[in-house]
């Protein structure tokens, strides 16, 4: 790092201290920007990277709810508004007992730069909770996420900060959360997105982070006059980016063999087929079950505890959490084959696995641009809730797809600028940045 990202990834570590994972996400965004910072001393003049570390603000609340035994239960939500100088702050809420303040915060950083790609106007947030909604009754999910939005909504607004869904919150949750805000406020606006089609959601939201890092991955195998077309493929979770990122491998030609969830991995030679995918939709989006239950409906291998990471490969798509692949599973996965990586999920490598991706030269997309097609169809649910519209599904994927084209375009370009063609987490990094930057200091200094 130069002298500068030195300086304040220093102290970052030192202001915000047993936050890891947003140390992390720091210093990978920091280390690609050196060659920024030498050539446009313009950034280091206005102190940009100390302002946009620091987030605008952070909310911290107390969320009680009864249990179902009539017990009171209390846990912690919170949202960080962390940059809303090209729009209003745009980011999703996890709900998962992991959630601390670091994950929300290396969230939020991450969110700032991968909404600044999609060229929409988007400003970087996060939030949630360490509510686990895994074993609980619909009536408890509802009355936690009353509690949440009681506090919550006075801090968001369709002008100022609308949250979507991340882990844990899918579309029953936000229809909790807006039916409270409605409550509360009596305004029918676009506060929240991946809402239901009934009260304006957007069709392909659902499948939009998904398709969008299938979308990315096939843009990157263009470049090398590749495609998807049979190749093998590794995917892990079994969520919503995982389910939409199986769907589009197979639209496209592709056969995924694994899936995962916190519990273990199936692996499934055969591959998965169109109605396997409609078993696990099913499995996982309404019976609330566990991965393991595909192994025994189909007579396939169920490894507890493991991850998909170990099977021959050309195509990985990890699409659960973050780390969820480490420096030595990043080499095993180039010795068996793969030579592309597209996450869907948030820094689901660590920065050894990350090294070691661009070490091979493998084609390798980073979260903040393979999946942020999640948070563009955001952004175009909320441009139909404003315009009083409802857009058809061609309508929509068409423009998803654009966008994830010029995504890529925007990083290949910026990465081959500055002279290293083919590195799309520096072209990631350095593109998401500038515009976020100039625009900070086009509005003074605040
Ligand atoms: P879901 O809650 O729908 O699915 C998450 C999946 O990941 C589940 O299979 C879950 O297993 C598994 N998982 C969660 N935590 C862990 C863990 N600690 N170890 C192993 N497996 C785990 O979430 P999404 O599919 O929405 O999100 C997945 C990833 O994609 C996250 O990183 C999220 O931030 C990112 N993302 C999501 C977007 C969206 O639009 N939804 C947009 C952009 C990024 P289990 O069921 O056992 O918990």
């Amino acid at each position: 790092m130069s002298n500068y990202t030195d300086r304040v990834y220093e102290q970052v570590v030192e202001k915000n201290p047993s936050q890891p994972e947003f140390h992390q996400a720091v210093e990978e965004v920091l280390d690609s920007l050196k060659p920024v910072f030498e050539k446009e001393p313009i950034f280091e003049k206005n102190k940009i990277l100390e302002r946009i570390t620091e987030p605008e603000r952070v909310i911290i609340f107390r969320v009680p709810w009864v249990d179902d035994n009539g017990e009171i239960q209390v846990n912690r939500g919170m949202r960080v508004q962390f940059n809303s100088s090209i729009g209003p702050y745009k980011g999703g809420l996890r709900f998962h007992p992991s959630v601390n303040l670091g994950i929300i915060k290396f969230l939020g950083f991450e969110q700032i730069f991968k909404n600044s790609l999609t060229g929409l106007s988007m400003g970087g947030g996060k939030g949630g909770s360490d509510f686990d909604p895994k074993g609980k009754t619909d009536n408890e999910v509802m009355r936690f996420c009353q509690s949440f939005m009681t506090e919550l909504y006075r801090h968001i607004d369709g002008r100022v900060d609308v949250p979507a869904g991340d882990i844990g919150v899918g579309a029953r949750e936000i229809g909790y959360l807006y039916g409270q805000w409605k409550k509360i406020t009596q305004k029918f606006v676009p506060v929240l997105t991946g809402k239901s089609r009934e009260y304006g959601g957007s069709l392909v939201r659902p499948e939009a982070t998904g398709y969008g890092t299938v979308y990315f991955a096939q843009e990157m195998l263009k470049t090398r006059n590749d495609d998807l077309k049979g190749k093998t493929c590794l995917v892990s979770g079994s969520g919503n980016v995982a389910q939409y990122a199986t769907e589009k491998i197979l639209d496209l030609g592709g056969k995924v063999v694994t899936l995962s969830d916190s519990s273990g991995a199936i692996y499934d030679p055969e591959g998965i087929t169109r109605e396997k995918l409609a078993y696990v939709l099913e499995l996982k989006n309404v019976r609330r079950g566990r991965i393991k239950e595909y192994a025994e409906e189909f007579g396939v291998e169920y490894v507890k505890g493991g991850q998909p990471w170990v099977y021959k490969t050309e195509a990985a798509f990890p699409c659960a959490t973050q780390n969820e692949i480490n420096g030595e599973e990043a080499k095993t996965l180039v010795d068996n084959g793969c030579f592309v990586v597209s996450e869907g999920a948030n820094m689901p490598s660590t920065i050894e696995a990350i090294d070691v991706y661009l070490e091979n030269k493998i084609l390798y997309g980073p979260g903040k641009a393979a999946n942020a097609g999640g948070v563009a169809t955001s952004g175009l649910e909320m441009a139909q809730n404003f315009g009083f519209e409802s857009w058809d599904r061609e309508t929509v994927d068409k423009r998803l797809h654009r966008i994830m084209v010029n995504i890529h375009k925007t990083v290949y370009e910026a990465a081959k600028d500055y002279g290293e063609p083919g590195n799309y987490m520096l072209g990631a990094n350095i593109a998401g940045f500038k515009k976020v930057a100039n625009a900070m200091i086009l509005q003074g200094h605040w």
